[in-house]
């Protein structure tokens, strides 16, 4: 016998709680050692950076002088100075062939590469329903991927689930990774952070006599990657599918390019704050160049975009180990939970559809899980594979962990991507990006 209520009583109420227990039960066998400090920093205070507005040059530099005042550094420009040093090395290396050129180095083709202790998440199917009532796979489309044949329990399915979210099956098919330039992060980039370690906040940004616009703007740090790695060009035309509420926007309109920023988003209240985000930051060039449009992300399909920016929604695990409101581990938010994979790869493949052949997808989370990163890339790569007569390279990011080694923690052990890990001293993140050229 066993008392029931008590086991009833020691259930988790609160959504966080709900959060936390399923890291703690996925994350913990997949981060292993690193999981006690990814946690505990999940639960401490995030840092943030302060991301100069470059709209008016005059006011730019007493932003800056603010921030310097305040003790923090141009972490971007830091970057910059690194990147040259390693550009120096990268053409060193182009000219005595060390480096690996398109077409290398393939994953996937070699069946020593593979890390058989892994356990598979295609190897089952699932139907599921949080009362145990089967969910009709037919108005489902978070399996498609996968054969569907059998009805689990729940406590089975959860078990599915812990092998989905946290792994995923090595690539049958060979995928081409390739070495790209490290990009140019113009000098109208610049964003200030304090040092490791030092957990001071930023005040809020305020109006001062003789502006018209706020000086910065306060966002994850780690959020600036996606952006530094889609490289946008002086002629690009950018699409940013899944844009609001705006920071990553704000930082592409820092790049002063002269193409076009399309601004698409599913959520209309959320692009109501991409709007005034849009114009308490930006001058009349930028907003001139900046279309919003309300489409759902897996409607677009047209190649017309050189760089395309699919910052999908995701189980945004730093807001749900902390904020029981909008978290997505509410118990009546499952199914849709369970939906989040299938739906972030029908967005990017969405993105993939609408880059030119020659242009360049980024993908980007604030998830830990690797079914939402690298699986969700595993996943498109075999349905391009499979389905469609594209032609997609994986780019070498890698470049990151030298550029941004003093502010953010890497994960060592993505397969496609690169992983900002939270970090008690350095804590940003969680964002994982990669990066995909289409070739034709
Ligand atoms: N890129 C934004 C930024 O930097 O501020 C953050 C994007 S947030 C991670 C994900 C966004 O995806 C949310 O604003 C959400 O409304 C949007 N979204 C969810 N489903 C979508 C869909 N099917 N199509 C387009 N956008 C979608």
């Amino acid at each position: 016998r066993y008392k029931k209520k008590m086991a009833f009583q020691n259930n988790p109420r609160t959504n966080t709680q709900h959060a936390l227990n399923h890291f703690d039960m996925y994350y913990s066998n997949y981060y292993k050692e690193l999981w006690p400090s990814i946690r505990i920093s999940l639960l401490s205070q995030q840092k943030y950076c302060a991301l100069v507005n470059h709209c008016d040059e005059s006011t730019t530099f007493k932003t800056e002088s603010i921030l310097s005042d305040l003790g923090a550094e141009d972490f971007i420009q830091r970057a910059v100075d690194i990147s040259t040093d390693l550009k120096t090395e990268h053409s060193q290396s182009i000219e005595t062939g060390s480096l690996l050129t398109e077409k290398d180095k393939l994953i996937g083709s070699d069946d020593s590469d593979k890390d058989n202790t892994q356990p598979s998440h295609r190897s089952d199917s699932i139907v599921f329903s949080s009362n145990n009532e089967p969910i009709d796979e037919k108005n489902t489309s978070l399996y498609d991927f996968m054969p569907t044949n059998k009805v689990y329990t729940q406590r089975e399915f959860l078990h599915q689930e812990l092998a989905r979210q946290n792994t995923f099956e090595d690539t049958d098919y060979p995928v081409n990774v390739i070495t790209e330039d490290i990009p140019r992060i113009p000098d109208t980039l610049k964003a200030y952070c304090y040092k490791r370690g030092n957990i001071d906040l930023f005040p809020e940004p305020t109006i001062s006599r003789g502006n018209s616009k706020l000086g910065y703007y306060m966002m994850d740090a780690a959020s600036l990657l996606p952006v530094i790695a889609l490289d946008v060009q002086e002629n690009d035309n950018v699409l940013d599918m899944c844009s609001a509420p705006g920071g990553k926007m704000l930082a592409m309109l820092q790049y002063q390019h002269s193409g076009t920023l399309l601004c698409n988003d599913s959520s209309k209240s959320r692009l109501q704050r991409l709007t005034r985000t849009l114009h308490s930051y930006g001058n009349q060039t930028m907003i001139d160049k900046v279309t919003v449009h309300q489409d759902d992300g897996v409607t677009l399909n047209e190649p017309s975009f050189e760089k395309v920016l699919v910052d999908v929604p995701c189980t945004n695990d730093r807001h749900s180990a902390l904020e029981d409101d909008n978290n997505m581990f509410k118990p009546g938010r499952m199914k849709e939970r369970l939906q989040i994979p299938a739906l972030q790869k029908h967005l990017l493949l969405s993105g993939i559809m609408s880059c030119i052949p020659g242009g360049s997808v980024v993908y980007s989370t604030c998830s830990l899980s690797p079914g939402q990163n690298d699986g969700v890339i595993q996943a498109t790569l075999e349905h391009i594979w499979k389905e469609t007569n594209i032609d997609i390279s994986v780019v070498d990011l890698s470049y990151m962990q030298k550029l941004f080694k003093d502010t953010f923690s890497f994960y060592p052990s993505c397969r496609f991507g690169q992983l900002v890990l939270p970090n008690l001293r350095a804590n940003f993140g969680p964002m994982f990006i990669c990066k995909l050229k289409r070739i034709k």
